[in-house]
């Protein structure tokens, strides 16, 4: 229809190392805006007692994993923690074309792919922990994995912070309502940017005309 301005939808990537909040920060994202969906990944690793199969993870086995891949069914993937993790590409396609926004919780190395790919639809977000001591804290609150795991995570942790210079947007978690707020505001900021908006040119025409 002339004189309606449209857009493209974008992606939105939360990364942090594990135990920043990330995942908590999406719940809040997802419950409090419509617009906005989750990639739900493929990954290889075990399910979690309290996952569902297609809601958190599509869970596959190495072998139906690598098909997938040889066959670029992913938009990006990558082996993290000795298991691999990947991103279904169709419903992302699908959702951008049709103007939704997709909310990825997905690690640097997919990020990166994604940049490379896909640098215009990309908007990226690296949450950061407040500190060491709170980080530890949280990872062992969770308990959902085996102390080995952990302290292996925690290990990990100062690798992975090393890579927010990456990142479009960098958010310190201290408290989850304040997060949520940046996060929402550059949501609402990216969705106003200009080259993703389709037939301003015409709307513009039908103001003066
Ligand atoms: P978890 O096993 O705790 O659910 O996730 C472990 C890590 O894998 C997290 O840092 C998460 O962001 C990352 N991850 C989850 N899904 C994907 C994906 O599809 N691609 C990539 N590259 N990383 C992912």
């Amino acid at each position: 229809m002339s004189g309606e301005i449209k857009r493209r939808g974008l992606m939105l990537v939360l990364s942090s190392p594990s135990g920043a909040g990330k995942t908590t920060l999406s719940r809040m994202l997802l419950a409090s805006d419509g617009g906005i969906t989750m990639s739900i990944s493929a990954t290889t690793r075990a399910k979690r007692p309290n996952e569902v199969e297609a809601q958190d993870y599509f869970f596959m086995t190495p072998q139906q994993f690598e098909c997938s891949a040889v066959a670029g069914d992913f938009l990006e993937h990558a082996m993290v923690f000795e298991h691999r993790y990947g991103t279904p590409k169709t419903p992302v396609v699908e959702a951008l074309r049709v103007g939704r926004d997709v909310l990825f919780d997905i690690d640097w190395q997919g990020t990166q792919q994604l940049k490379e790919k896909m640098r215009d639809d990309l908007v990226s977000i690296f949450v950061l922990p407040p500190s060491h001591d709170e980080l530890e804290r949280r990872l062992k609150t969770r308990a959902q994995d085996s102390a080995e795991v952990v302290a292996k995570r925690m290990a990990k942790a100062a690798d992975e912070s090393s890579h927010w210079p990456e990142y479009d947007y960098v958010i310190v978690n201290r408290d989850l309502r304040g997060a949520e707020a940046k996060v929402r505001a550059i949501l609402e900021a990216e969705r106003a940017r200009r080259t993703r908006l389709i037939g301003v040119g015409e709307f513009v025409a039908t103001l003066t005309k």
